[in-house]
This record gives structure tokens, C-alpha cells and sequence, in this order.
């Protein structure tokens, strides 16, 4: 296995189309996209890494997952009068669906639907609290405390953020959101500023991969349940493409990072900052394909 990651870290190197890093957060937009990290938390403790496995990047999107296990603990099935579990077909920012569907986004991982999420988290606290119970979970998934949000990243996107914020007022609009959309951007923003290295993202996404090991953070209906809407709808109008190509439930975000999550065996973490069309890392999604061509690795068998 580590001569495969080697390998595929080797073949991500070389490669002459890293596709495009993401410019519209500024932040993000100076990220040197020669960058190229996988890490594999085996479901018996294991660890293997190759490349830029220990560099922190923004997670982006893929705090979507950690905000669904979370607002799923703290409200149950109530959560799915909120918002769907069917997949858009339209990019993560899209607004499209919105009017037509009274205000219920489609999914909990594009962005309209993570900000009820991020709102059924943040009720009856303040965004201090609810961060800090986000980060608990998390660094307690990964057992690392020092993972953290970076400042100028959610700065960087809370000042640029038109779209998310036109997002939220159409939710308010249509009574979907508890609190301001000031406290629900100011909590998402920096719920998408999360930094972690490949090593630490592969760590925190194990308590989704079915193991007596694993630290027990959600029941096993709900970890099976969220590696669903990982699957179905994690790479947003990609999500198909992803699911044909690697087989395997994933969360992507902008940041070039994905988590894909191997049933009973492992959670992968894999991170190049060039995206593809659809906003997903493009050698990550390419590196995860080889891994499970390879490896043949796949929840259907
Ligand atoms: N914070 C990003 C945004 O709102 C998240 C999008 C993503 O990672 N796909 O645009």
C-alpha cells in the first residue's frame, strides 16, 4: 500500500493539467497548485501518507460533513424537514432551485443546504459556541487539538461572499433560517476556514468508516446514512462522475481536498489545490480513481 501512495503521489507530480485553483476567495487564490498530499487511516489504526501529506489547506466544502454529524446530533431526523437528500445537479453555489422549491435546498452538502445546516448547529448558542463545539468534534474524530481555523480565510470569504449571502437572505426569506444571516455567514465562513493536513482530514473522517476501533461519535444508521449523501451528492453536479470513477462515498471542497470514506476500511484524504469544472480537486479526484482501480476498493463490490 505505501508503494501504491508513493506511487500515485508520483504520477500527481508529474502530471502536466493540475486543473485550476479557486480564485474567487481571495485567500485561496495564492495557493501554489504544484501541491500534491494522500493519507489513508486504516480502520486498525494504520496510518500510511505520501507526498504533501502533513501541509494544512482550507477544507472548504468537506466541513460540510462535520456540520451534518453535528446539526444531525443535535436535532435528529428533524433536520430533513429543512432540507433534501436529493443531489442538484447544479454547481455548489447554485440558487436556482431555491425559489422553485420554497426555500429547501435540495441537499446538505451544496452550499444553500450547508447553511441550514450550519444554522440547526448554531441554535440557541452564539458562533463562538457553536465553532467550538464544531472544532471539539472534530479534533476529538481526529484526536488532535490542534486543529484550527484560519482567520484569513474566513475574513477572506466573508468579505467576498455575495453569493452565500444571497443564498441565506433567500432561506430567511422563506423562513428557513433561526438566526441572522450575519451570525449564520460569520459561522459558516469560518467553518469552511478549517485548515488540516491530509493526515489530520484522514484521521477526523474515521469515525464515518465502520470499525469496533473507531471512536463511536454517531450510530452506525447515521454513518451509513451521511456516507449516503456523501456518495449521492458529495461532488455536487460531479457527484455521478465521481461515484463511476471511484466507487467510493467523498466530500470535496474548494480547497482542493477531498475525504472519501472506504466502508469497514479506511478514510482517505487526499489534497491538490487545482480544481476541474465542477470545483473538485482535479488530481485528487484522479489520484482516488487510481487508489481504486488498484486497490479495488468499492462499495459495490
Ligand atoms: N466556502 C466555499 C463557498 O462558499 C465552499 C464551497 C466549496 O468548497 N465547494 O463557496
Amino acid at each position: 500500500m505505501q508503494e501504491l501512495l508513493s506511487e500515485i503521489a508520483k504520477v500527481a507530480e508529474a502530471s502536466p493539467d493540475k486543473g485550476e485553483v479557486a480564485t474567487y476567495i481571495p485567500e485561496l487564490a495564492g495557493v501554489n497548485p504544484d501541491q500534491f498530499g494522500i493519507a489513508v487511516a486504516f480502520e486498525d489504526g494504520r496510518l500510511l501518507t505520501a507526498g504533501d501529506a502533513e501541509v494544512p489547506f482550507s477544507i472548504q466544502s468537506v466541513s460540510k460533513v462535520f456540520a451534518l454529524a453535528l446539526a444531525l446530533g443535535r436535532v435528529g431526523d428533524q433536520l430533513w424537514y429543512r432540507v433534501g437528500r436529493e443531489p442538484s445537479g447544479l454547481s455548489f453555489d447554485s440558487i436556482l432551485l431555491l425559489e422553485r422549491e420554497d426555500g429547501i435546498p435540495r441537499n446538505p452538502f451544496i452550499n444553500a443546504g450547508a447553511l441550514v445546516t450550519t444554522d440547526t448547529y448554531l441554535a440557541g448558542s452564539n458562533p463562538r459556541e457553536a465553532l467550538g463545539e464544531l472544532l471539539g468534534f472534530i479534533r476529538a474524530a481526529a484526536d488532535d487539538d490542534s486543529i484550527h481555523i484560519n482567520e484569513n480565510v474566513a475574513q477572506s470569504e466573508l468579505t467576498t461572499g455575495h453569493r452565500n449571502f444571497s443564498l441565506a437572505h433567500y432561506l430567511a426569506s422563506c423562513g428557513n433560517l433561526r438566526s441572522s444571516v450575519d451570525k449564520v455567514l460569520g459561522t459558516s465562513c469560518h467553518q469552511c476556514g478549517i485548515e488540516m493536513s491530509c493526515r489530520q482530514l484522514a484521521m477526523a473522517g474515521r469515525f464515518l468508516i465502520e470499525s469496533a476501533n473507531m471512536p463511536p461519535l454517531v450510530a452506525a444508521l447515521r454513518r451509513r446514512r451521511i456516507n449516503a449523501m456523501m456518495m449521492t451528492c458529495g461532488h455536487y453536479d460531479g457527484s455521478g462522475d465521481f461515484a463511476f470513477r471511484v466507487g467510493l462515498p467523498g466530500k470535496s471542497g474548494v480547497g482542493g481536498g477531498i475525504l472519501v470514506i472506504a466502508p469497514g476500511r479506511a478514510s482517505i484524504a487526499v489534497w491538490s489545490p487545482g480544481l476541474n469544472r465542477y470545483g473538485n480537486s482535479k488530481l485528487g479526484t484522479e489520484a482516488m480513481e487510481m487508489f481504486a482501480k488498484r486497490t479495488g476498493w468499492s462499495v459495490f463490490g
